[in-house]
């Protein structure tokens, strides 16, 4: 079985009048070392996929597996621990703590446990590293450009090794040049970790750079045959 399997999953929220139904009837299979990008317009329920796919918030319907595991029959604090061991996030907006450094944010994720160790230390600054910001470690976010700030976001939801990693248009807050260099960066760490990666994205270069492509259409998510993206 693939290791994230979506199934029949709606959506709605509710409103004065009728509920505002935005997924309707999502059927999605994921495996390792898949990418997928999610484009559709502003509006159309890409960040309120990813958001059931992350386990923040339940879908009206239909079923949602990761690993095997369905994340909404966990009790609170299961499910906490389910997120922070299985699933890295990264937004538009970086939400760096603004008054901690760059290394003591990637380690945030590991507080869920208690204490950061040493070698989760080592660990981090590795992987700011890989992502070239090794020299930038005890600097605070409001001392890092845009793509640096980004950069350290992605360190942040990789640090735990998760499976899926949900990015809800990554890039949105760059220039052209640094949001390829993001991209370039979320797609080389997901192949070198084998893990599976979603984009919501507004740009094609990006999404057409991803093994899968997907769009959101009424409520349903449409995929692109292989044939119909260069
Ligand atoms: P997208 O990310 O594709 O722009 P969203 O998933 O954020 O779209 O939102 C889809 C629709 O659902 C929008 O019409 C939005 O106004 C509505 N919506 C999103 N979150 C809520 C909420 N918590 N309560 C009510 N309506 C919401
Ligand atoms: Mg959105």
């Amino acid at each position: 079985m693939a290791e994230v399997e979506v199934t029949d999953l709606s959506k709605g929220y509710p409103t004065p009048a009728a509920p505002l139904e935005v997924l309707k009837g999502v059927d999605l299979s994921l495996s390792r070392g898949e990418s997928l990008a999610v484009v559709g317009p502003s509006g159309s329920g890409k960040s309120t996929l990813l958001s059931i796919l992350g386990a923040l918030d339940e879908p009206t319907s239909g079923a949602v597996r990761i690993d095997g595991v369905d994340p909404f029959t966990l009790d609170e604090r299961a499910l906490a621990r389910f997120r922070a061991e299985k699933i890295g996030f990264v937004f538009q907006e970086h939400y760096l703590l603004p008054q901690c450094s760059v290394l003591e944010n990637v380690l945030v994720p590991l507080l869920a446990d208690g204490q950061a160790t040493g070698a989760d230390a080592d660990r981090a600054r590795e992987l700011l590293g890989r992502v070239g910001l090794g020299e930038r470690l005890t600097h605070r976010p409001a001392e890092l450009s845009g793509g640096e700030r980004q950069r350290a976001a992605v360190a942040r939801a990789l640090i735990r090794g998760p499976l899926l990693v949900l990015a809800d248009e990554p890039t949105g807050n760059l220039d052209a040049s640094t949001a390829d260099a993001i991209a370039d960066l979320l797609l080389e760490l997901q192949r070198e970790a084998n893990t599976i990666l979603v984009a919501v994205t507004h740009s094609a270069e990006f999404a057409a750079r991803m093994g899968r492509q997907t769009r959101l259409v009424e409520g349903r998510l449409v995929e692109s045959s292989a044939a119909a993206t260069p």
